[in-house]
């Protein structure tokens, strides 16, 4: 299927990171680290221990081998947990990442403020990093097939940004129908890390 393709963007949310047993992220804010820092980075160091006792599932696993065997294939995701990385895929994250600490000032990982550092994560109510919100905009705007994968389409400003993909053929794979939903041309129902397997089944290029 992945051959009928010439750009193809995953849009990943958390949904693909249930089967792994991943808990939600702590839910801090700015406000909140500016009160109390030192819980706020507790609360990301257990969730970080916590995250270390997950593996990434048959849905990220897929996804890594799809990229290794269709360059074409890109991957937006919104989940802070690392596991698509650790699977082997390359992504560009648009809600940061728990595994990177940043300047709380500038919000840059290599700077000269001298201000604290604070976890590089998108907390409530923070812009997106810019430069990647211009690419994905960009990757959205080009590609010819849109997989939108466990994201809600709910949390803003992130959410609805699937909706940029006019021109792609848009496949939807989620359990329960999402804001999203109407806009794609088919909508799997059913976990990922299951349906991912069978929809892509020439992402291991032993298959074929
Ligand atoms: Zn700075």
């Amino acid at each position: 299927m992945l051959d009928r393709y010439q750009k193809v963007v995953f849009w990943v949310g958390a949904g693909l990171s249930q089967a792994s047993g991943v808990c939600p992220p702590p839910a801090h804010n700015r406000l909140s680290f500016l009160h109390q820092p030192e819980k706020v980075w507790a609360d990301y160091q257990a969730w970080k221990g916590h995250l270390r006792s997950c593996r990434p599932n048959a849905g990220h696993e897929c996804l890594a081998q799809m990229q290794r065997s269709h360059p074409q294939v890109r991957i937006v995701t919104l989940n802070q947990d690392g596991l698509l990385q650790r699977a082997g895929c390359q992504v560009l994250e648009l809600h940061g990442s728990v595994w990177e600490s940043c300047c709380f000032q500038c919000r840059l990982r290599d700077c000269s403020c001298a201000a604290r550092q604070r976890p590089d994560v998108v907390w409530s109510g923070e812009e997106l990093p810019q430069e990647n919100v211009q690419r994905a905009l960009a990757w959205l705007g080009e590609c010819d097939c849109l997989v939108t994968v466990g994201a809600s389409g709910t949390v803003p400003p992130a959410g609805p940004m699937p909706l940029e993909a006019r021109q792609a053929y848009r496949i939807e794979i989620n359990p329960a129908e999402t804001p999203l939903s109407a806009h794609h041309h088919e909508c799997w129902r059913g976990p990922a890390e299951e349906l991912l397997g069978k929809l892509f089944p020439s992402g291991n290029p032993a298959d074929r």
